[in-house]
């Protein structure tokens, strides 16, 4: 016969309910309130717990998060019936995991459909999960040893929300991460890695010395399981002691999935003991995973705002705010440390010739290539702005007007190189002129507005020179 254990501090109430579920054929056992209902489930392993909410010693919230801790009786269906029906009380039934929230105004009817459905679903308990009979003393100790854990879990969640929310940076969001998740788990490396459809990024954690050999096989793997697209370099960033003699197996590499709406992101860990870790740290990353993709996906998406407020849509370059921000920067660091820094400023060639002949879009087209090739030719520590339609504007840190007319002549070639203006077949050769000023250069107050006009002056002297030239 299918046994219910009825849980009630109420002596009616519980005789009432033990009459009607024998009257519908089940077997009952009952408890007086959740300690004992705890011992009797853990002991008679019933087919459905059926417990009321208000009892003393122990009530039903922390007996039904007591029974769905414990493996003995994790599976077993529990039926909170209470006169409470209210919001608070129901949310915590169901987070706590309760199968159904029934009030006791109910229809007996459906509390026996509802009992007699869940008996019919649960799998038969386990005879040898039961657990040998307990003192309440002994049922405390499991309510404390739950509590406990899920403390334990709250705190580590919030620290990685605390920490992880807080920032616009993937990067700094990944690091977040594993620095919780190195707080928790015994690892020698650990990684985060987010796929997007047109960028990835990829944070290491050394927490431990670990052998180079492992170090980069760790990477290797990773790089591998995030599935980068084709053509994208991943943007890897490292952090921790890095080299040492701890060795380590990559087949112990255990991971997650990050789930993120509109990008992949990965969890990896490698253990320092792998079976230790599985047993006290696997389920918690898999707790911690949803929240963690949370927190990347919440900086990828301030990370994307940010960049849209300082770059240009169409050729991916700073925006005008943007690089005359970084050129007063620049300036104020080369006035501070005694450096210079030269501009570049170019403008294509009758390039209203082109719209005209091939349309607006076309010109679009032209102007993302130039502004490409022109990022491809400079160096990396130089950047590259659109200062205004088809303008655009270099800062070259460190460098002296020598050194800027060698760039620019660099930039008027790649412009220039049929390459660059396949847009528009072999007939469209497009070019630019290129004005260069350096912050050194004598009887010059040296502000951003006053570089830019020099140079912008510099860049009319090439168009009257013919075009498709440089002038210091
Ligand atoms: P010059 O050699 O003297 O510079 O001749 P130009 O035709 O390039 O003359 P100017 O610099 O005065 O004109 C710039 C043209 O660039 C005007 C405008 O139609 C075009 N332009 C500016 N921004 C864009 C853009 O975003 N897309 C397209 N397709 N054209 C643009
Ligand atoms: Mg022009
Ligand atoms: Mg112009």
């Amino acid at each position: 016969m299918t046994r219910i254990l009825v849980v009630d501090d109420s002596d009616t109430a519980r005789a009432l309910l033990a009459r009607t579920f024998e009257l519908a054929g089940f077997e009952v056992s009952i408890a007086r309130d959740g300690a004992e209902g705890a011992a009797a489930a853990l002991h008679l392993r019933p087919a459905v717990v059926v417990t009321d909410l208000d009892m003393p010693v122990m009530d039903g919230h922390q007996l039904l998060r007591l029974l769905k801790s414990e493996p003995a009786t994790a599976a077993t269906p529990v039926v909170i019936l209470t006169s409470h029906g209210e919001a608070p009380a129901r949310f915590w039934g169901v987070r706590g995991g309760a199968d159904a929230y029934l009030t006791k105004d109910g229809d007996p009817a459906g509390l026996i459909a509802t009992v007699g459905r869940l008996a019919a679903a649960a799998p038969a308990p386990a005879p040898e999960k039961a657990v040998a009979p307990l003192g309440p003393l002994d049922v405390l100790a499991r309510v404390v040893r739950q509590l406990d854990a899920s403390l334990f879990r709250s705190t580590i969640l919030n620290s990685l929300l605390e920490r992880g929310l807080g920032t616009r940076d993937l990067h700094a969001a990944s690091r977040a991460i594993l620095e919780v998740v190195a707080g928790i788990a015994d690892a020698h490396l650990l990684a985060v890695g987010v796929t997007e459809p047109d960028a990835a990024s990829l944070d290491i954690l050394i927490a431990r010395p670990t052998s180079l050999r492992a170090t980069d096989r760790f990477t290797a793997a990773m790089l591998a399981a995030m599935a980068v697209p084709a053509g994208i370099a991943p943007d890897v960033a490292v952090t921790g002691s890095a080299e040492g003699d701890g060795d380590a197996d990559p087949a112990d590499v255990v991971s997650v999935p990050l789930p993120m709406p509109e990008s992949t992101g990965l969890l990896a860990v490698l253990p320092c003991d792998p079976p230790t870790f599985a047993a006290t740290s696997g389920t918690l990353l898999s707790e911690l995973a949803p929240h963690a993709g949370a927190v990347l996906d919440n900086a990828r998406l301030g990370q994307h705002l940010r960049e849209l407020s300082t770059h240009d849509g169409l050729t991916g370059a700073l925006n005008h705010r943007a690089i005359v921000e970084l050129l007063a920067q620049e300036i104020e660091r080369a006035e501070r440390y005694g450096h210079t820094v030269a501009v570049v400023i170019s403008d294509l060639d009758h390039f209203k010739r082109v719209n005209d002949a091939y349309g607006h879009l076309a010109g679009d087209a032209v102007l993302s290539a130039a502004a490409a090739a022109m990022r491809r030719a400079l160096r990396t520590s130089d950047t590259l702005g659109r200062f205004g339609g088809e303008e655009f504007l270099a800062v070259l840190p460190e460098s002296d007007l020598a050194t800027g007319l060698r760039v620019a002549e660099r930039l008027r070639a790649a412009v220039a190189e049929p390459t660059s203006a396949t847009v528009l077949g072999r007939r469209g050769a497009v070019t630019a002129s290129f004005g260069v000023a350096s912050s050194a250069e004598p009887g010059r107050a040296a502000s951003a507005d006053s570089l830019i006009a020099l140079a912008d002056a510099r860049l009319y002297e090439a168009k009257a020179a013919g075009r498709n030239c440089v002038r210091p």
